[in-house]
């Protein structure tokens, strides 16, 4: 049986978005049976799916243990493999699918695109790059309300220019290099670096690291990037020292993500029970928390 932490699975990777959370339980819908799949932990660890006969179906879905996701020297990063072990990596999502759910989490939650994505998917009975590019604009507004009406623009000129300049589909970016598949989905409509990012690494295979707020906090506490703040250039600074100077392959920023969720948090970080507590410098935290001095 393997061995999964779900809700630190579901938590931390696009793929997951796919999955909407009500109740404790994870719904999919499988547009080629337009029905939902539903995905539970029970109390003793186990994976429970309903209806059963999906059951072959979602575990396919779980790639590999976070334990198997990086080789390099850094001894945090190490100690935080062995840490998340039972967190997994879903398998590769199709690119298209992909490109929109992480535009529906552009300013929003992830909890929030889920439900977006999981309410388009019934509506359409499936969505794919043809139906959204025809879609209704006003009527699409409305299902994705909740995620940023103006988004609907995004998806639907993004899906005509897909259309129009690859035929239809986004697979081909598979093959060609990282900068050049970069270039073509940050020339799409609503599709900037953080998004590109996550298309190349989720979807396509690439090893590239997404980076956002939380990523370029902690991973400059952890003293793996000299920059400050989260400005644009301290991110593209960030996501160059990560992938260049820590070489770091891109599904390995999850160790990150799962420390800043779980201890590394933006305004009180839990030093006392963090797991590489003993080997992190605390980078411009420790300073902060100091109380101020008065005379
Ligand atoms: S020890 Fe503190 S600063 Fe370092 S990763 Fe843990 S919570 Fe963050």
């Amino acid at each position: 049986m393997m061995d999964i932490d779900l809700r630190s699975t579901m938590d931390i990777q696009i793929t997951a978005l796919e999955w909407m959370l009500k109740d404790d339980k994870y719904y999919k819908y499988y547009p080629d049976a337009d029905e939902d799949a539903c995905l539970e932990q029970l109390p003793d660890g186990t994976l429970k799916v309903t209806p059963e006969k999906y059951y072959g179906r979602v575990m396919d879905e779980f790639d590999y243990s976070l334990d198997r996701v990086y080789s390099g020297k850094s001894p945090i990063l190490l100690r935080l493999q062995e840490f998340y072990k039972r967190c997994w990596v879903l398998k590769l999502q199709d690119p298209y699918i992909s490109l929109i759910v992480t535009i529906l989490t552009q300013n929003k939650t992830a909890d929030s695109a889920r439900k977006t994505f999981h309410r388009l998917q019934h509506h359409y009975k499936g969505i794919d790059v043809y139906k959204m590019a025809g879609a209704d604009k006003g009527e699409l507004e409305r299902l994705i309300k909740t995620s940023g009406p103006y988004k609907a623009d995004y998806i639907i000129r993004s899906s005509k220019e897909i259309i129009e300049r690859y035929k239809g589909s986004l697979e081909w970016m598979r093959d060609v290099p990282t900068r050049e598949a970069r270039e073509a989905l940050l020339s799409l409509t609503g599709v900037g670096p953080k998004t590109a990012d996550c298309v190349l690494l989720f979807s396509l295979g690439h090893d590239v690291v997404p980076v956002d707020t939380h990523i370029c906090r902690v991973t400059q506490r952890l003293g793996l990037s000299c920059a400050s703040g989260d400005s644009e250039a301290a991110k593209r600074r960030v996501k160059e020292d990560l992938e260049r100077k820590e070489m770091i392959p891109g599904m390995a920023h999850l160790l990150i993500i799962n420390l800043g969720r779980d201890y590394c948090k933006a305004v009180i970080p839990l030093h006392h029970i963090c797991p590489v507590e003993d080997i992190c410098p605390k980078r411009g935290v420790e300073r902060a928390e100091k109380p101020l001095e008065t005379s």
